[in-house]
């Protein structure tokens, strides 16, 4: 038995301790992390939502003006058919008659001009002039649509590019002028300049790199503010994937990379009233999360700064314990050997007697006690000196150790020039083998100097075979009444109380 083993239950404190330790504050970094990674999310989430619905706003207010003027073009479109149909309008003079018949148009610079068209599309009257612009506009789709449909109310065209010199992009609003008899005699049509838009984006705040832009439901992108590059205004945007999913989706929004500047951006659109129209808000997504990105930034770092930190005060505590584990088993492994020879020590005999001796009992296995003294030591110290002496009953020591070979076997000094050996399962015949062996070790061992003499011991053995009415210090006792029986049969040999046999060197 080894004597370090003697102070195991300290060390697996201690192990067990820094274990703990270890997995608390992992389990307390984890905690911090996931709860600062949660909070962060919900950040971003919301960051998310105030941007989605800012712009949302935003395309509601553009919604709501589209409609408004919409409601205006119809009303001075139904103004404008009332008065061409009054009787006495043409006994009158062309800038008074030009006065009643768009009395209730609207004079806004961006909202393009009203024209009353006969039935064969020639311009009859021109909210621009007096005198009406020469222009046939039969071909038009609307103007066809209104020739076939006796009444389709009020129809909006998709948008055209107008035929003056500009070729600006516009959206027509158009209504029938019907006969007494429903025939078809002319055309009341309205045109919206786009570029309207250009003005109502730009007095709207959506961020340095945002965009608000006006696109025609099969594709063409009709206004942007800002542009985000030269000649894009009349451009088929039908086939790009941001536009194919706005289509699909109709109302929302998504974040998704932009296919002209490559910028990551928060889309969001809708449908202007039943116009042929969408209004989608791109907002910079790096716009919409700075403010969230200089948060995270911070949090992460000042959580990373607090996990470090205790990450690091963890490993010096740990580093600390292991230290303080080791002293503490130096210390005890110290407590448990004796001093001089290097073997268990009084104190450890004793918690190893004590021990083995319950085990034994328990189990019913026999358990054997070797005592060992030397002969005629007082006078071998008297002759060469202590320092010999001590260095003899090193010598001594070390070659009792040296015999025991099981990992349960003790050899201990019991105090002075005396020795015993714990054998756990061992019965009077092994241990016999094993006295006999030591004896005839010892006597063989070659003088410590060449003053001194040889040293001879004397042991006595006592096994307990599984006698319940025994004592622990009766069998200590039979064992020293063993060798004390060695001594009086003339020293240098192995006596077993049980047999009370003396088993002399043959020499
Ligand atoms: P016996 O054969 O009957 O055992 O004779 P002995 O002289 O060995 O008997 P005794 O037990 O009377 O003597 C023990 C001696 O061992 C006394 C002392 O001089 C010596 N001794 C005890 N402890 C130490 C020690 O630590 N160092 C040294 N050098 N000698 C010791
Ligand atoms: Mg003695
Ligand atoms: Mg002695």
């Amino acid at each position: 038995m080894s004597v370090s083993s003697a102070t195991p239950r300290t060390g697996k404190t201690a192990s067990n301790s820094i274990r703990l330790l270890i997995l608390a504050s992992t389990l307390i970094v984890a905690a911090i992390l996931s709860i600062v990674t949660y909070l962060l999310i919900r950040e971003h989430a919301a960051a998310e939502q105030a941007a989605t619905r800012a712009a949302s706003n935003i395309v509601q207010l553009i919604d709501a003006d589209v409609l408004r003027n919409v409601e205006l073009y119809d009303l001075s479109l139904k103004g404008l058919i009332s008065a061409a149909q009054r009787s006495d309008l043409r006994g009158i003079s062309a800038p008074i008659r030009h006065l009643t018949l768009f009395d209730r148009a609207t004079a806004a610079p961006y909202k393009g001009d009203i024209l009353l068209l006969d039935k064969h599309g020639d311009v009859l009257a021109d909210s621009a002039s007096v005198v009406p612009r020469t222009g046939n506009f039969a071909d038009r789709q609307y103007f066809q649509s209104h020739v076939d449909n006796p009444d389709p109310g009020m129809m909006i065209s998709p948008p055209f590019r107008a035929r003056t010199a500009e070729q600006d992009w516009r959206i027509s609003f158009s209504r029938r002028l019907s006969g007494e008899n429903g025939e078809f005699i002319g055309v009341a049509e309205a045109a919206m300049r786009l570029s309207y838009f250009n003005q109502l984006f730009k007095s709207l705040d959506i961020g340095r790199k945002g965009t608000i832009n006006l696109i025609s439901r099969d594709g063409i992108l009709l206004a942007q503010q800002p542009p985000l590059a030269d000649d894009l205004i009349g451009k088929d945007f039908s086939q790009r994937p941001n536009f194919m999913r706005i289509l699909r989706e109709g109302n929302g929004s998504f974040s998704s990379i932009s296919s002209v500047d490559q910028t990551q951006r928060l889309y969001t659109f809708s449908q202007v009233g039943d116009l042929p129209l969408i209004v989608i808000v791109a907002l910079s997504t790096d716009e919409v999360f700075s403010a969230w990105q200089r948060t995270a930034l911070l949090i992460s770092g000042a959580t990373g700064v607090l996990c470090i930190a205790l990450l690091w005060l963890t490993w010096l505590l740990c580093r600390e314990l292991r230290r303080r584990q080791s002293a503490e088993q130096k210390l005890a492994r110290l407590a448990a050997i004796d001093a001089l020879t290097g073997l268990a020590n009084r104190r450890t005999l004793d918690q190893t007697l004590n021990s083995e001796w319950a085990r034994a009992r328990r189990s019913f296995q026999p358990l054997s006690l070797l005592m060992i003294d030397i002969d005629h030591f007082k006078a071998f110290n008297d002759r060469f000196g202590h320092p010999l002496g001590d260095q003899a009953l090193r010598v001594v020591a070390q070659n009792i150790g040296a015999c025991t070979g099981r990992p349960t076997d003790l050899a201990a000094r019991y105090g002075g020039e005396e020795f015993a050996v714990i054998l756990p399962g061992t019965d009077t015949a092994g241990a016999s083998v094993l006295a006999e062996k030591i004896r005839a070790r010892i006597e063989d061992l070659p003088a410590v100097s060449e003053q001194a003499s040889p040293l001879t011991v004397s042991i006595g053995i006592n096994t307990w075979s599984g006698n319940p009415d025994i004592s622990l210090d009766e069998w200590i006792s039979n064992a020293d009444k063993a060798l004390y029986q060695a001594k009086y049969s003339g020293r240098n040999r192995v006596v077993s109380n049980m047999s009370q046999s003396a088993a002399k060197r043959s020499a």
